[in-house]
């Protein structure tokens, strides 16, 4: 079995059990969407979560779904012994093999249980020291802690705790749309938005013929990466060509990133509102080009009239968000070379601050609205 724990869930007051059924809920179905590890039941125990049932051969898929959950600080792998019993717990430890420096810690949920915690601890020491050659005990700083957990119904019996993703349980913060290019930023603004509890849906603008449907397919790939994380995603590609070709023919080549990125944002609010989002997230990161200097920013953060834009990477390092990508697995995805539209027509000089009523004045030479119209019309749900 897996026994996961919380960590800021703890801080929810009387809203804990709402948070904590979400966490159930998008673990099961984590479970589930996989046939391997279909069978696992998923039970709450007051201060965490349990995982039970499951084959043996499943138990790496299951502890990487449990370490993915948001809302999960750490789990241990345990073993369940059942009843608990003095007799069934001496059995069981006494078979354990250890080497190197232990200590065993007892806890007692069942207070009815005798010998104490402190007693029986002692006893399984001596039960391991006389078991295992090698084994020596050392209560402060030993290399290996046997945790022994006694229930009323069984004990557990683990080792080590690991680290897992922590968070909040995805859709206990409402719904985010994120803008999803190839790139190496956006997948991690999703995850990093699904982290503080937002469910997240995504949306990405494709100019095929210029994009191919290999650049689309790292999109969806990436889509997919970003989901083992915050659960069922999904991916809306609007069709962005032609918003492009009316920019290039009709506007100042310098407002070509700017004005793309209005219609963007534009086109994923109006997205947004349709699938009751709360907020957009995009990965835009102040000065990390020419784009995004506070300037290019402003110009499309007024452009979203309902929704507020949410901007996680704005202030992190290159480095900082690399690390991140390679940690949840879509780096390699977001390097593969396929072109993203954003590099289709780029002028040679954008303006580095745009001015906002310079921006709206070239905007002003399009119909907005219908293009926007045609764009969203075209848009494939996946
Ligand atoms: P990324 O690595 O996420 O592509 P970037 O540093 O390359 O980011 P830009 O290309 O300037 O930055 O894009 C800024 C943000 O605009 C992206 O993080 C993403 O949220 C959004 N964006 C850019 N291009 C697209 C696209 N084709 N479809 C959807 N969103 C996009
Ligand atoms: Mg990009």
């Amino acid at each position: 079995m897996i026994i996961g724990r919380f960590g800021e869930i703890h801080l929810k007051g009387s809203n804990r059990g709402l948070f904590l059924r979400a966490l159930r809920e998008n673990l099961r179905n984590k479970l589930k969407a996989d046939p391997k590890t279909a069978e696992a039941k998923v039970l709450l125990e007051d201060a965490r979560i349990l995982v039970r049932d499951y084959p043996a051969a499943a138990e790496n898929a299951v502890k990487d779904a449990v370490k993915s959950t948001f809302g999960i600080v750490s789990l241990s792998v345990a073993t369940e012994i059942k009843p608990a019993t003095r007799e069934n717990i001496e059995k069981y430890v006494a078979a354990l093999k250890i080497s190197g420096s232990f200590r065993a810690t007892v806890n007692r949920a069942d207070k009815n249980f005798s010998p104490n915690s402190n007693e029986f601890a002692k006893i399984l020491g001596g039960i391991v020291l006389d078991n295992n050659k090698g084994a020596t005990v050392n209560l402060t700083a030993p290399e290996t802690t046997l945790f022994v957990e006694i229930r009323a119904e069984s004990a557990f019996v683990y080792f080590e705790e690991e680290r897992a993703v922590g968070g909040l349980p995805v859709g206990t913060a409402g719904r985010a749309i994120c803008l999803l290019s190839g790139g190496i930023d956006s997948p991690v603004a999703g995850y990093l938005a699904a982290k503080r509890g937002l469910s997240v849906d995504f949306i990405h603008f494709a100019s095929p013929p210029y994009t191919s449907p290999e650049a689309l397919e790292k999109v969806k790939n990436l889509r997919d990466i970003v989901s083992r994380y915050c659960g069922r995603a999904r991916l809306f590609v609007v069709p962005f060509t032609k918003i492009q070709q009316e920019i290039h023919s009709k506007c100042a080549d310098e407002f070509m990133i700017t004005l793309m990125r209005r219609f963007m944002i534009k086109i994923a609010e109006k997205v947004g509102l349709e699938i009751k989002a709360d907020c957009i997230i995009t990965g835009e990161n102040l000065a990390q080009v020419a784009s995004q200097t506070i300037q290019g920013i402003a110009s499309n953060n007024f452009c979203a009239e309902k929704l507020p834009i949410l901007r996680p990477l704005i202030t992190f390092d290159k480095q900082e968000i690399i690390a991140i990508a390679k940690r949840i697995g879509s780096f390699e995805e977001s390097i593969k070379p396929f072109i993203d539209c954003c590099t289709v027509f780029v002028p040679t000089h954008p303006a580095i601050k745009p001015k906002l009523n310079k921006v709206i004045a070239e905007e002003a030479k399009l119909d907005f609205d219908a293009l926007i119209a045609e764009a969203i019309s075209g848009m494939q749900t996946y």
